[in-house]
């Protein structure tokens, strides 16, 4: 064709360097790549084979309030659960979700009384991960809308408030902020692994939302779970996914399944044989890795600055740290540079800026999860910024 024709006689476009000044820098998102190396060296065991015949009906297990939750991913949670010590899961419901994303919505669906004269507030304390407005209102429901954040709220109206912990974007511990009885709450700790922050205690609370996304780095399977307290709650969350999408794709929960068995397979080696890495050994190391390497690079200048955490000893590991979140919450200092995104920005590294957390555009929120050679050009470039 004349366009074939037409590039062959064209010159070769200029090579980019790899690690030049002009390649973009793209932490915007929380994708965690970062992971993809562990998982490569796994191969066979953690490899689903699906014949054409199989997971062909809608329902799972129609004794279940959630008839379309398979009973591998049922096992394999309840178990990881318990290797971890993060969560209870005794004497609670598990709902499915694609990605803890749909979670969110039935929770608010579940959570929000159908006849009310108004739609339930909904409130997070700023900074607040920037997905919750957008979820809460992008369909302009009726049954509830997004009221900002919960440290501001004083209203005598019901309320959710979601408590994510440790918070996105921010990377601190968070408890629920608004002081008044007429609350309910969603607790989000996508982020409540071990390789994020020490875990304590086994959180105990009425709806906590986890995800394969930030857990094992799984986020394209797009499988989240609830555990849930009460029953009529988990019955209308199951009840807003058969509406929104008649249940969750059955291969991905038993790929799901098979990743997470393998993460509490991996710990049980390790806690048998020296030598053997458990998943949270190796994701535990890199995120200690780099932050180390951020703070260096960070140290080098006046521009920007970090927060700090305290040290806590994790039940599940014995190692005693601070924070390692899944996201930098970087502050440009001093104001001298004003809007901290568009600043990098113009450095072709592509971060969150604060607005979008209902904070201050003095901040940023850079993922730590990308894969390494993307990581590496970050700390390398960060440090030869100048105001
Ligand atoms: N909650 C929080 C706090 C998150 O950071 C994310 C992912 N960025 C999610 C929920 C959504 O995760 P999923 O991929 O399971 O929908």
């Amino acid at each position: 064709s004349t366009t074939s024709s037409a590039s062959a006689s064209a010159p070769a476009p200029p090579e980019i360097p790899d690690g030049g000044e002009s390649v973009v820098i793209n932490l915007d998102h929380g994708d965690p790549t970062m992971y993809e190396s562990f998982w490569k060296q796994k191969g066979k065991e953690i490899t689903v084979v699906t014949s054409g015949w199989q997971h062909i009906s809608y329902f799972s297990d129609v004794k279940n309030v959630c008839w379309f939750l398979e009973p591998q991913l049922v096992s394999a949670i309840r178990r990881l659960h318990k290797v971890v010590g993060n969560a209870i899961t005794e004497g609670r419901h598990i709902v499915v979700g694609t990605g803890s994303s749909q979670l969110y919505q039935a929770a608010l669906y579940a959570l929000s009384p159908p006849n009310a004269p108004q739609p339930m507030n909904v409130v997070s304390a700023a900074p607040f991960y920037s997905s919750y407005p957008l979820m809460t209102d992008y369909l302009k429901s009726g049954l509830h809308k997004w009221a900002g954040d919960a440290n501001e709220f004083n209203k005598e109206e019901p309320y959710i408030e979601l408590v994510t912990s440790p918070n996105n974007p921010d990377g601190f511990t968070k408890q629920a902020v608004v002081k008044g009885d007429k609350g309910i709450l969603i607790h989000d700790l996508a982020y409540y692994w071990p390789q994020y922050t020490p875990i304590i205690l086994p959180a105990d609370y009425d709806i906590m939302l986890f995800t394969v996304s930030k857990s094992t780095g799984h986020a394209g399977t797009r499988i989240g779970w609830a555990l849930v307290k009460d029953r009529e709650v988990a019955k209308k969350m199951t009840t807003f996914i058969e509406i929104n999408t008649i249940g969750v794709s059955k291969d991905s929960q038993i790929r799901a399944a098979k990743i997470l068995q393998a993460v509490s397979d991996s710990c049980d080696h390790a806690n048998q044989k020296e030598a053997a890495e458990s998943f949270f050994d190796y994701s535990y190391k890199h995120m200690e890795e780099r932050w180390k390497k951020l703070r260096e690079a960070v140290n080098k200048t006046q521009l920007f600055s970090l927060p700090s955490f305290s040290m806590e000893t994790c039940c599940f590991s014995g190692r005693t740290f601070g924070q390692l979140p899944a996201f930098a919450w970087l502050k440009c200092e001093g104001g001298e540079v004003g809007d901290c995104e568009s600043f990098l920005r113009k450095h072709k590294i592509y971060t969150r800026g604060g607005k979008h957390f209902g904070a201050s555009s003095e901040y940023t929120r850079i993922s730590m999860l990308s894969r390494d050679s993307e990581f590496k050009l970050f700390t390398e470039r960060l440090p030869a910024i100048v105001s």
